[in-house]
């Protein structure tokens, strides 16, 4: 077996854990009464620099920060949000979870949310760059938010950082991503108000001074509580430590079985752009038999490969079913089948469901020396040149 842990999960190491170390020494492990700056505010102040954002709030996973970031938008109950027709289920779920109704948008070669097909009034468009591939923003949306789960370091054409060119951006440390705290996430916001709104309905909706119990003033509106925990936030510093040796690793691994692969004229490499995090070599294939031979051939081999089937999310249960736990089925309940609610593709997501059954994944190592990395790729090329 090539690779049995993902990225960030290779660099976990115990003699790197100083703030864990130093956050029980202080047996402080909630970030509003440790002894001096809180470990996460460290963190956040870390991100700000190192993407280039004006404000982070970290918080306990990816989901947590959509709906966060969503909550930002004092939206109406039943708002739609124009969400990616292939992303991960988190999205919708964290749309649905903040009363509001999820409209999938149709996605361009590189699955990435095609702006030509949103409605000229849309409020609330999430933008997810998959895969690591840094996708296009639509223009003059009030709040964009773009998931950056699969896509932390990654960066637009015009130099900024995925996460920050919207109102907000939202990262996921989970054990399969970039970097990892096994759970963890992130939301960055580019106005400073925004932040200190984000803040409060973070924690319960209270202004806070570090160290005392919280205040609500009045008319406070309610909250939750999503307070980033000291122990999590300290292995997040541990594993930014390592993100630039990461991105280089993954960009040299990419080069190596980018050119390995020969072009045959039925297996395509789907173009990848500078700012892209080099997670893996996606192919596409002439036809979904052949996708299926070359992933039960390279499975076979213990080559690792994955595809993106699970992500199209008008096939989707939870999407397709529209099932709700609540008696009335809210918030699906709120589409009233008006102009805003209807799905957004030019034929019915038949392009992108035929696009999706010929695509391949094949993810890349970091943790491998340049050695094990060339040995990799020719093993996997030969197994799709022999196909
Ligand atoms: C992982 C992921 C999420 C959710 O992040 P969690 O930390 O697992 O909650 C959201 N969106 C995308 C695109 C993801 O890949």
């Amino acid at each position: 077996m090539l690779r049995r842990l993902p990225y960030g999960a290779n660099y976990l190491r115990w003699d790197e854990m100083a703030e864990l170390r130093g956050a029980i020494e202080d047996k402080a492990l909630f970030r509003y009464i440790s002894s001096g700056t809180s470990v996460s505010s460290r963190l956040e102040r870390l991100v700000e620099e190192r993407l280039g954002a004006t404000r982070a709030l970290a918080v306990h996973n990816g989901t947590e920060a959509l709906r966060l970031a969503l909550m930002g938008t004092r939206p109406a109950a039943g708002d739609p949000v124009y969400i990616p027709a292939v992303t991960f289920v988190a999205v919708a779920g964290a749309v649905l979870s903040c009363g509001l109704v999820p409209v999938p948008v149709d996605v361009d070669e590189r699955c990435a949310l095609d702006p030509t097909l949103l409605p000229a009034d849309a409020q609330r468009v999430i933008v997810a760059h998959m895969e690591g591939m840094v996708g296009p923003l639509p223009q003059g949306i009030p709040y964009l938010i773009e998931d950056t789960a699969q896509a932390m370091g990654g960066r637009h054409a015009d130099g900024r950082h995925a996460g920050t060119a919207g109102y907000a951006g939202t990262f996921s440390f989970h054990h399969a991503k970039v970097l990892t705290s096994g759970e963890g996430g992130l939301v960055v916001v580019r106005d400073p108000d925004d932040w200190e709104l984000l803040r409060s309905y973070h924690d319960h909706g209270s202004d806070r001074e570090h160290g005392k119990y919280p205040v609500w003033r009045e008319g406070s509106f309610y909250g939750e509580n999503f307070c980033a925990n000291e122990a999590v936030a300290a292995v997040q510093l541990q594993q930014f430590r390592h993100l630039d040796e990461i991105l280089a690793s993954l960009e040299q691994h990419h080069r190596m079985l980018s050119t390995e692969l020969h072009d045959r004229p039925d297996i395509r490499q789907v173009s990848r752009t500078d700012g892209d995090v080099k997670v893996s070599v996606r192919i596409e294939l002439d036809s979904p038999e052949l996708r299926d031979r070359a992933l039960n051939e390279l499975t076979d081999k213990g080559l690792p490969c994955w595809t993106l089937d699970k992500y199209f999310l008008p096939g989707h249960p939870v999407v397709r079913d529209r099932a709700s736990v609540y008696a009335d089925g809210f918030p699906w309940n709120l589409d009233d089948g008006s102009e805003r609610y209807r799905p957004r593709s030019r034929d019915g997501f038949r392009a992108t469901r035929h696009l999706l059954a010929r695509t391949l994944c094949l993810p890349l190592a970091p943790e491998l020396d340049a050695a094990g990395q060339a040995q990799a790729a020719k093993e996997v090329a030969a197994t799709l040149a022999a196909l």
